[in-house]
C-alpha cells in the first residue's frame, strides 16, 4: 500500500519514544500514593493502586518476566514480591508488583489489555494490598511517572498551597510569609514550601495520616525571586546516579525533603528591602496554582 505523502510527513515527525499506555492496570481506580513521594529517606519510584482486584497490563506488549513464588518456588519472594514485567513499544517496560501469590497465569502469552496479569496481593515488601506499578524507560536508565503516560486523571481542583515557609538558624521554628507582610530578619534563610495536590475525593489530611511524614507528588513546583527562577522541580522522571535517584537536573531525596517539610526550595538572602516570590504547583491533570508573595525585609 503506497502511503499518502501527507501521512508519510506525519510518521516522520512524530517523536521517538513517544508511547503512551492505554489504559489504568486496574478497574476500580483508587490511587493511593504517588511518584516522587517521600518515603522517609527515598523516592517512592511507582503508582501505587489500592482495592483488591484484578491487574491488567497499560497497554499490549511482551511479557518479559514473571515470577510467582507459588508456581516457582525457586524464586523467593524479595521486596518487590510476585511480579510481571512487560515490554512495550519505544523501549518502555510496566511493573506490576506485589502480585498475590499463585495468581499469576502460567505460560503468559503476549500481553493483552484484556487478559489479566494476575491478582493484587501484598506479596513482598507490602503493608496491604495493593499494586507498585512502575514505568521504566530503558533508552535511558530512568524511571518515569506513570502519571506522564496513563491516561488523563479527571481532575479539575488545583492543587493546594498550605504554607511557603523560611527556617533561620538558631531558630527551631519556621516562619511563615504571608502576603504583603514584614519579616524582621534579613540574613540568610532556607525556603520551604508545603504544598500538594487535590483530587476529588481525595483527602491530604487523611492521606498525610496514612503516609506519616510524606507529601503528596505533583507534576512540578518551583519558586521564583523578582522573575528570578530559585528553584524547580519537575516529578517527571527519577534517574539513577551513583546517590541514588535524583529529580531533574541532580536533586536527591534529600535535597528536596531533607527537612520536614516538602518542599525544600534553596537558600535565599534578601538583597533588596522587599522582594516578590511567585509560587508555581502544576498537577497531572492541567491544574495550576500560582501564589504570589511580596514580602518586606527588615533588621
Ligand atoms: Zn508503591
Amino acid at each position: 500500500m503506497r502511503i499518502p505523502i501527507p501521512l508519510a510527513l506525519l510518521l516522520l515527525v512524530l517523536p521517538v519514544g513517544a508511547w503512551q499506555a492505554k489504559q489504568f492496570p486496574v478497574k476500580i481506580l483508587r490511587i493511593s500514593a504517588l511518584f516522587g513521594e517521600s518515603r522517609g529517606d527515598h523516592f517512592h519510584s511507582g503508582l501505587d493502586f489500592a482495592t483488591p482486584q484484578a491487574i491488567y497490563p497499560c497497554d499490549e506488549g511482551e511479557v518479559l518476566f514473571a515470577s510467582d513464588a507459588e508456581t516457582n518456588p525457586n524464586r523467593p519472594v524479595v521486596g518487590i514480591g510476585n511480579h510481571v514485567i512487560v515490554e512495550h513499544e519505544g523501549g518502555f517496560r510496566t511493573h506490576y508488583m506485589h502480585l498475590q501469590s499463585g495468581s499469576i497465569p502460567k505460560n503468559l502469552g503476549p500481553a493483552k489489555t484484556g487478559e489479566s496479569l494476575g491478582f493484587m496481593g501484598d506479596s513482598g515488601y507490602s503493608m496491604g494490598a495493593h499494586l507498585h506499578l512502575v514505568v521504566e524507560d530503558t533508552k535511558n536508565g530512568a524511571l518515569v511517572n506513570p502519571l506522564k503516560y496513563l491516561p488523563t486523571l479527571e481532575d479539575t481542583t488545583r492543587p493546594q498551597l498550605a504554607g511557603f515557609l523560611a527556617m533561620v538558624k538558631g531558630n527551631p521554628r519556621p516562619f511563615r510569609f504571608r502576603d504583603w507582610m514584614t519579616m524582621h530578619w534579613r540574613g540568610e534563610m532556607t525556603l520551604f514550601l508545603f504544598a500538594w495536590d487535590l483530587r476529588q475525593g481525595f483527602d491530604p489530611w487523611k492521606f498525610r495520616t496514612v503516609n506519616a511524614d510524606t507529601g503528596t507528588s505533583v507534576k512540578r513546583v518551583s519558586l521564583r525571586v523578582d522573575d528570578r527562577l530559585l528553584r524547580e522541580y519537575d516529578f517527571s522522571v527519577l534517574r539513577k546516579k551513583p546517590k541514588g535517584l535524583v529529580v531533574d537536573p541532580h536533586w536527591s531525596h534529600d535535597d528536596i525533603y531533607g527537612q520536614k517539610f516538602n518542599y525544600r526550595m534553596g537558600a535565599f538572602t534578601p538583597t533588596e528591602a522587599s522582594h516578590t516570590f511567585q509560587v508555581v504547583v502544576e498537577d497531572w491533570s492541567g491544574n495550576t496554582l500560582s501564589e504570589y508573595f511580596h514580602v518586606s525585609f527588615r533588621q
